[in-house]
């Protein structure tokens, strides 16, 4: 286990109706709000007219895994001399778009910024609007990493953007904004949060801190996911998985995210997979081959029978094949993961995860 210290600077307000408190936000500042029509309908045109706030800008036009042209779109709406904030208010997806386009210099020019993204560099030459990240899905954990994802749909690849600058200063977790979200889509952002918990644990960068904040999240997900499959307007067990989603994000915030992601990308990129579902399908593989081999002092066998018998209850399936990986694409779906970025944090003897992915079929 590595000694590095634990950073993270977000100010985190959780909680029932937390959010109504972002108005004080809007005070003396000019605000880009980022998000999607959907949440404007839903409850943001009627807070906006509420409380009388005056946003310099609106974007809604944000899609699902943002793309550097639908980044460009959103970005040439803003006029950078006067912005001094943005607020994100959605889900894994608006969090990365405000993150892309919170990044200029003095050009004002979406290219500068996606030429540096897709050389891969640190972004220290170029300046930031600050974030409030609202999340209105529980799992991403984007409101508290200072990284997001931007993908190139022509050149079917995925981008990370990476810095500092973009944790956002603040974060609103209000679990009454993830009420009204159907089963589907908070089954799968909460797979997400397992995901980025498990992943950190598995994990070269992990620490005592991290991985206390992995297990809370493991431990919240295994005994409220269930229950809120059968009760989706629970405020309560609303709470408890919006708390484990964020105990994750606080995790993997300082590993990053491991195997599991690596071998995901593929399954978004060819398949359509959503992607709490690409990035956990394979946990309870991954789970049986690290407990094979390390004792952390916080995994064990108790938890992948859980997690196995979570995953029976809820119907999600484990084969590759159910996720369009036939037996004659499995190898390069495997590959493909393997020469991710991601795969080099992974503590998991990755000879006997083929094995045990391939034996699956
Ligand atoms: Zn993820």
């Amino acid at each position: 286990m590595s000694e590095s210290k634990y950073y993270n600077p977000v100010k985190v307000l959780e909680g029932v109706d937390v959010f109504d408190r972002i108005i004080e936000d809007f005070v003396g500042e000019s605000v880009v709000l980022v998000t999607t029509a959907g949440t404007r309908k839903r409850f943001l045109d009627d807070f906006i007219i509420r409380h009388q706030l005056k946003p310099a800008f609106v974007l809604d036009d944000c899609i699902e895994n943002p793309t550097f042209d639908s980044c460009e779109k959103l970005y040439n709406q803003i006029d950078f001399d006067q912005v001094t904030k943005i607020i994100a208010i959605g889900g894994g997806s608006v969090l990365d778009a405000a993150k892309a386009i919170s990044i200029y210099d003095d050009s004002r020019s979406f290219t500068a910024v996606e030429n540096a993204i897709k050389q891969g560099e640190d972004l220290n030459g170029f300046t930031f609007i600050p974030i409030v990240a609202v999340p209105t899905t529980a799992g991403t954990g984007s409101e508290v990493t200072c990284w997001g994802t931007v993908w190139d749909d022509i050149g079917l690849k995925k981008y990370s953007i990476s810095n500092p600058s973009l944790y956002p200063q603040k974060a609103y977790c209000d679990p009454k904004l993830t009420l009204s979200l159907p089963w589907e889509t908070t089954l799968s952002t909460a797979l997400d949060a397992l995901s980025h918990s498990l992943e950190s644990i598995w994990n070269h960068n992990a620490s005592e801190t991290t991985r206390q904040y992995a297990i809370q999240a493991v431990d919240l997900i295994l005994e409220n996911l269930i229950p809120l499959s059968k009760k989706l307007d629970s405020v309560e067990l609303r709470t408890k998985i919006m708390s484990a989603a964020l105990n994750a994000g606080m995790s993997f915030s300082n590993t990053k995210t491991s195997v599991a992601h690596a071998l995901s990308y593929y399954l978004t990129l060819h398949k359509n997979i959503p992607h709490g579902m690409a990035c956990s399908f394979s946990l309870p593989h991954i789970l049986k081959v690290y407990l094979e081999d390390h004792t952390d002092g916080v995994l064990n066998d108790d938890h992948l029978l859980r997690i196995q018998s979570m995953y029976a209850s809820l119907d999600i399936s484990t084969s590759p094949t159910d996720y369009g990986i036939e037996l004659n694409e499995f190898e390069t779906f495997f590959n493909a993961g393997t020469q991710s970025d991601r795969m080099k944090n992974s503590l998991v003897n990755l000879d006997r995860l083929y094995e045990e992915l391939s034996a699956s079929y």
